[in-house]
């Protein structure tokens, strides 16, 4: 029997075997006979993968130039941060309470904003 064996596929979970192949949605290992599902792993958190978008779900990236959608109240301002605001260089960050955007506002400083009262520029 001729077998192709494709590089993507996984290693055997169970005997490390590089000759498992593909039989319907499961992957099989013929050195041990172990079957399991790939599709199985993406349940695996993915820490550090976590994609961040904008008010209208434009994805954002580091570095990124955004403009704020609304007026934000900053603490100390009797201004705020005005609609319209553009931010630059931007970095997504797991911050507290799902302010997921650490960057520097002109004239405020540096701060984290909620990626849902941005949009990329
Ligand atoms: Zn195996």
């Amino acid at each position: 029997m001729d077998v192709t064996v494709s590089e993507t596929l996984p290693l055997c979970p169970q005997c490390s075997s590089a000759y498992t192949y593909e039989m319907g949605a499961l992957l099989v290992c013929p050195e041990c006979g172990h079957e399991w599902s790939p599709a199985a792993d993406d349940t695996a958190p993915h820490s550090g993968d976590k994609v961040v978008k904008d008010s209208v779900g434009n994805v954002l990236a580091d570095g990124d130039t955004v403009t704020v959608v609304k007026t934000l109240k900053v603490k100390g301002s009797p201004t705020g941060i005005k609609a319209g605001t553009k931010v630059r260089n931007i970095r997504l960050v797991d911050g507290v309470d799902g302010h997921d955007i650490d960057c520097k506002v002109d004239g405020f400083g540096p701060m984290q904003l909620k990626s849902s009262v941005v949009k990329k520029a």
